[in-house]
């Protein structure tokens, strides 16, 4: 399996969780906002009227900020895009986050220097958020190759349901969390570190 993975020549990246050691309390944040456990930030704003989806999208983004500034990578995550660095591959990150906390996060985690092209950064300002795989085809196009030869990998379901609408392999990186029944129809690959990409 991992030859064939390591022949593809394009990666596309979630960000937070998997690049970097998750450093969002969303539980804590959910509770001090009124927001449902099971609802994602995204859609609990949405739901709110004008006001009151400025203010949550105002608050989301200034924490999001600081954990930004912290950010830490994940030791396999450097690994493998050396690795990929290597090989020459083409690497993209899609977050769920905003573009500039993305690039934020990306320098605090000293993990930049692997996207030297920041066109395929993208986050929720720039198309709609994954689960939609608009960002995803958006870097592809970039790149001008075709999804058959990416892979997205991620840590949670809205990573690997956007690669699977794109038409990419999915790589779905068990983090804190373990992959749900109900993910599983989403990913071609289940792991549990990174580095069993290229061993
Ligand atoms: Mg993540």
């Amino acid at each position: 399996m991992t030859t064939r993975l390591l022949d593809k020549s394009s990666w596309i990246f979630d960000m937070d969780g998997t690049l970097t050691v998750p450093g969002h309390d969303f539980a804590g944040f959910k509770r001090d906002h009124g927001i449902a456990e099971s609802q994602d930030l995204l859609s609990a704003a949405n739901e709110r009227s004008a006001a009151g989806r400025a203010a949550l999208l105002t608050a989301i983004s200034e924490w999001e900020a600081e954990v930004a500034s912290l950010a830490v990578a994940q030791d396999d995550a450097r690994v493998l895009l050396h690795a990929l660095q290597e090989r020459g591959c083409n690497l993209g990150v899609v977050t769920r986050n905003t573009r500039e906390h993305a690039l934020t996060t990306l320098k605090a985690s000293d993990l930049l220097s692997f996207f030297p092209d920041e066109r395929v950064i993208l986050g929720r300002d720039c198309a709609p958020a994954k689960p939609q795989p608009d960002a995803l085809l958006m870097v592809l196009e970039q790149w001008n190759v075709p999804a058959a030869d990416a892979v997205m990998v991620g840590d949670w379901v809205h990573d690997v349901r956007a690669g699977r609408l794109a038409g990419c392999t999915t790589v779905l990186i068990e983090r804190t969390v373990k992959a749900r029944p109900e993910w599983l129809p989403h990913c071609d690959h289940v792991i549990d570190d990174l580095r069993a990409l290229i061993a």
